[in-house]
């Protein structure tokens, strides 16, 4: 099939006729089908059950500093989980802190803290200005920008290019506005298009003039470890490249094993420079006597090591892998050479991130709606929920069966095609 936009207006009708029928074909089968949200599928979960069975009564419960783990203590972790999962946000053990089961939860304790009590450096907390902006990298994650709006944190949308967010723009205004406190970045297979931030983009970030003498960068690495193949993209270090450029207080890195181990039931972690890690221990230690270390614990048991980390993650990407290619194959087949939509190929990570033509986003999720298949909410990857071009969709491949898969996708392609159609004939 060749370009839409060379179709002529009988073309384009009659195509779309049987466009048509093949959805209606689809809707009579009354499909439930959830392609909404970036979860592992039971089989990746399964890959961790064995962790389950690691910790039983008559078992010794004691962390290697003689801390009991079933009992209280322990502010920031146990040290052997320090020691492993250091490794895998590339800081030191004690660069790091070891919380509970949710990173999202630790940046959103974060930015609390830093509105009622300010960062380290601060001289008012953030919540007394009359004023807080955030830049929004967008497409992007949509819980950090459900985090902004909950605490009034205006936001900028800021376009990500191939290689990171257009840090042009990005200089600019944190060198003018004195309002805007931090920039979300996911750097790694980021949320949703699948980009890793360039050493250049790093370096920028790293040294950039900030009118806020307290900026901060939320450097989100949640997909750190989640190659789809075996050449894992690199990501150079902004914990040291803060520290080169002078900016040592820069920047708080947040990870977890929610899509490694249990999502809900695994291990988050933060890391930064001891000047921000000190005082999040000062606030933290008001807040909770410690995390879940017996959890901690079996993470520890389990993996071993950052070798076994990434052993298991092989697995998941056995996984994973045939199901994206599943989705890009069908991508290519059917909307290939329309010039209807364009769409990532990510090396790692969760996603897949569809663009339609311009103001054809919302009608396609809801057309496949109609035909039982859920997409992720369009706009949802933009700041407010609105996509300024109404044309980004996130498609998540990693729940469903490869069968309901290759059919959700089928379903989304003809939706493309015929919301497209409409677009061109009117
Ligand atoms: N950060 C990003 C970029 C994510 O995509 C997700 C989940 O999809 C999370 C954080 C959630 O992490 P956690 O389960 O550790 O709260």
């Amino acid at each position: 099939m060749s370009d839409f936009h060379t179709l002529s207006t009988e073309e384009l009708h009659e195509y779309r006729f049987r466009l048509q029928e093949q959805y209606n074909r689809f809707r009579s089968q009354k499909l439930k089908l959830d392609m909404s949200r970036g979860k592992p599928s039971p089989e990746q979960l399964d890959l961790a059950n064995e962790m389950l069975g690691l910790i039983r009564s008559g078992d010794d419960f004691l962390a290697k500093n003689g801390v009991d783990t079933r009992n209280y203590g322990g502010l920031e972790g146990i040290p052997e989980a320090k020691e492993l999962f250091a490794p895998m946000l590339e800081v030191h053990p004690e660069e790091i802190i070891i919380g509970g089961n949710s990173s999202l939860n630790m940046m959103h304790d974060t930015i609390a803290r830093a509105m009622l009590h300010g960062v380290c450096d601060s001289e008012i907390p953030w919540a007394k200005l009359p004023v807080v902006k955030f830049l929004a990298p967008a497409p992007g994650y949509d819980r950090h920008f459900a985090i902004c709006e909950l605490f009034g944190i205006e936001m900028i949308t800021i376009d990500m290019l191939p290689d990171g967010p257009d840090m042009d723009t990005v200089e600019r205004l944190v060198s003018e506005d004195e309002a805007i406190k931090g920039i979300w970045c996911v750097p790694r297979y980021s949320n949703p298009e699948g980009i890793t931030y360039s050493d250049e983009v790093v370096d920028r970030l790293a040294s950039m003039k900030t009118k806020a003498g307290d900026f901060r960068i939320f450097w989100d690495d949640a997909y750190a470890v989640h190659h789809l193949t075996d050449r894992p993209a690199s990501l150079k270090n902004i914990l040291t490249a803060c520290k080169e450029a002078g900016n040592p207080n820069r920047v708080f890195l947040f990870g977890s094993t929610s899509k490694i181990s249990f999502s809900g039931s695994g291990v988050a972690m933060m890391a930064s420079s001891q000047g921000n890690l000190d005082w999040t221990r000062k606030l933290l230690s008001a807040e909770t006597i410690g995390p879940d270390k017996i959890n901690q614990l079996r993470h520890v048991r389990f993996f071993k090591s950052l070798d076994g980390i990434m052993e298991h993650m092989a697995r998941h990407a056995a996984i994973l892998r045939p199901k994206f290619e599943r989705v890009l194959e069908i991508l290519d087949s059917e909307l290939g050479g329309k010039s209807i939509a364009s769409w990532s190929r990510p090396q790692g990570g969760y996603f897949i991130s569809l663009n339609t033509l311009d103001g054809c986003a919302k009608a396609v999720v809801e057309m496949a709606a109609g035909a039982g298949v859920v997409l992720t909410k369009a706009g949802a990857t933009y700041p407010y929920g609105i996509d300024p071009r109404d044309r980004n969709i996130r498609l998540a491949p990693s729940y469903p069966s490869m069968e309901e898969l290759t059919t959700a996708i089928q379903v989304l392609c003809l939706c493309v095609q015929l919301v497209s159609i409409n677009k061109l004939l009117k």
